[in-house]
C-alpha cells in the first residue's frame, strides 16, 4: 500500500514537472553553490532557482517548498572532540590528554 502511494506520488511529481516545463515556460536555472556549515558557522544548502516562475529545485533537480529562508540554513556542526594524544610536558613529568576536532584538525583542546 505504501509502494502505491509513493508511486502515485512519484507520477504526480513527474506530471507537474512536465506539465510546468512544456506548457509555461523553459526553465532558467541559476544554480547556488552550497555554503559548508563549519563548526561554529551555520552554512547553507545548495540549490536551483528558476527566475520565470520562483521555483526552487535542489542539487538533484527535485522540486523544493521553501517555506522560510531557514530552508537553506545548514545549522553549525559543533565541535566533535575526539581524544588525539597524550602531549607530555617539558619535564616528561606529566601528561595532558589532546583532543582534535573530527571536522577540523586545527580545533585543538588540551
Ligand atoms: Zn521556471
Ligand atoms: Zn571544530
Amino acid at each position: 500500500m505504501k509502494k502505491i502511494f509513493s508511486i502515485i506520488l512519484l507520477l504526480v511529481v513527474l506530471i507537474t514537472v512536465t506539465a510546468c516545463t512544456v506548457f509555461e515556460h523553459e526553465h532558467e536555472l541559476t544554480h547556488q553553490e552550497p555554503i559548508p556549515a563549519t563548526c561554529e558557522k551555520d552554512g547553507a544548502i545548495g540549490y536551483y532557482y528558476c527566475k520565470g516562475c520562483g521555483q526552487f529545485y535542489d542539487e538533484d533537480l527535485n522540486p523544493m517548498t521553501i517555506k522560510s529562508l531557514n530552508d537553506f540554513i545548514v545549522k553549525a556542526l559543533g565541535h566533535d572532540y575526539r581524544f588525539d594524544s597524550f602531549v607530555w610536558s617539558a619535564d616528561n613529568q606529566s601528561a595532558e590528554a589532546k583532543f582534535v576536532c573530527s571536522h577540523d584538525s586545527s580545533h585543538v583542546r588540551l
